[in-house]
């Protein structure tokens, strides 16, 4: 597809449940400005084929990088761009995928541009400048953001993209590494139904449930408000089993005992179960980066002149865990905070 545009996307895309051609291994495609990609490895599951929507994926995190490689088969043609480029060589490799130099080069000749950054910030921030998205991006581009962002930000984003003939929509999604990894996220999306149905089949390729929550910004206040009910059953769980485990309860029996019963939740049923009591706290989504949500939730409630003294204790209480725990540590790791202060461990 080197140098050409397909026509929009929307137009001709097959749905996930058509049959896809497969033809000739000789199909390739490159963008302007993309770094040449070394040949897949022969264990990959990257094949060349027909192509028909570009699409670039900017931050191959934790949560980025399983969502993109959804995408890094036909009918897409993917491109992508990371800061830190051996992340992004790394993926291509495995995937076929091209790299771009900047944003500007990932947006040029993209139908669809999806960003995954740690906050609404970072991808303002990748909008202006000669190697901006913006300076790539055509009349009539998509940009999907991913990120858990905040609504004020994403709703300015979309003005600015506006003038330029883009449409924008906030998508953050829900389901963890592993629901990226299965395809299996919950995505709620904040935008006009028009830019949600163009983005439908790109959304589809790594989300099972699909919502459209209201206008741009919704999808990022739903996922705020998931976010802090998130933050908060952590820490009153931890709360709970520091003080069981200091009395001389088993955690593990208190937590089969709370499982079936009327305060169990996510958190209890899964997280603690396999990261607490096992003491395996696997790093899959940073501790700042849910302080970052229950810290948008308060501020949303606030905006909106709702009282929330719990969520705005939860995010105030997730800080001192961050400042104490380090950017590095698992949201789940908080409990270690409580640990320290009552000076007990939650162990098997
Ligand atoms: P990570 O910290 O693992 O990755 C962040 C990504 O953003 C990396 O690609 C990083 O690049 C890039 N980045 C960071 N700062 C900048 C910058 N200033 N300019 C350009 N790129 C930057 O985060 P996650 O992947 O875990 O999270 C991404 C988003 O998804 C967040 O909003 C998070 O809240 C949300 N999310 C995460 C989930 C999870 O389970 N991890 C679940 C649901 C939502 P580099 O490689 O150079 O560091």
């Amino acid at each position: 597809m080197a140098g050409k545009r397909s026509a929009r996307f929307h137009d001709h895309l097959p749905r996930r449940a058509h049959r896809l051609t497969i033809p000739s291994a000789s199909t390739t495609f490159r963008r302007p400005g993309c770094i040449p990609r070394s040949p897949a490895p022969s264990t990959s599951t990257y094949q060349p084929s027909t192509f028909n929507v570009n699409v670039s994926f900017l931050g191959l995190g934790a949560i980025g990088a399983p969502m993109a490689r959804h995408l890094a088969k036909p009918p897409f043609a993917l491109t992508v761009w990371n800061r830190t480029v051996e992340r992004a060589r790394t993926f291509a490799a495995e995937t076929g995928a091209q790299v771009a130099k900047s944003p500007a080069d990932a947006s040029r000749g993209a139908d669809v541009v999806i960003t995954c950054l740690p906050t609404s910030r970072e991808v303002e921030s990748l909008l202006d400048g000669d190697l901006g998205l913006l300076a790539g991006l055509s009349v009539g581009g998509l940009m999907i953001d991913c990120t858990s962002g905040d609504p004020a930000t994403s709703r300015r984003i979309a003005e600015r993209v506006a003038h330029r003939g883009i449409a924008f929509m906030d998508a953050p999604v829900s389901g963890g590494v592993s629901g990226a990894q299965q395809g299996t996220l919950t995505v709620m999306c904040g935008a006009e139904p028009a830019t949600l149905e163009r983005a439908r089949p790109v959304l589809e390729a790594f989300g099972k449930k699909i919502v459209l929550c209201g206008p741009v910004g919704a999808g990022d206040a739903v996922k705020a408000v998931n976010q802090a009910l998130l933050g908060i059953h952590i820490w009153a769980l931890s709360e709970g089993l520091v003080a069981l485990s200091k009395a001389g309860v088993s955690p593990s029996l208190a937590l089969e005992v709370i499982n079936a019963s009327s305060g169990r939740s996510n958190v209890s049923q899964n997280l603690f179960t396999e990261r607490v009591i096992t003491r395996a706290f696997p790093r899959t989504f940073k501790l700042a980066l849910l302080e970052k949500d229950v810290t948008i939730a308060a501020e949303f409630a606030r905006e909106n002149r709702v009282p929330s003294p719990l969520t705005q204790s939860v995010a105030d209480l997730l800080r001192v865990a961050r400042q104490t725990l380090g950017e590095e540590a698992d949201h789940v790791e908080t409990v270690k905070l409580l640990e320290q202060w009552a000076a007990c461990e939650v162990r098997g």
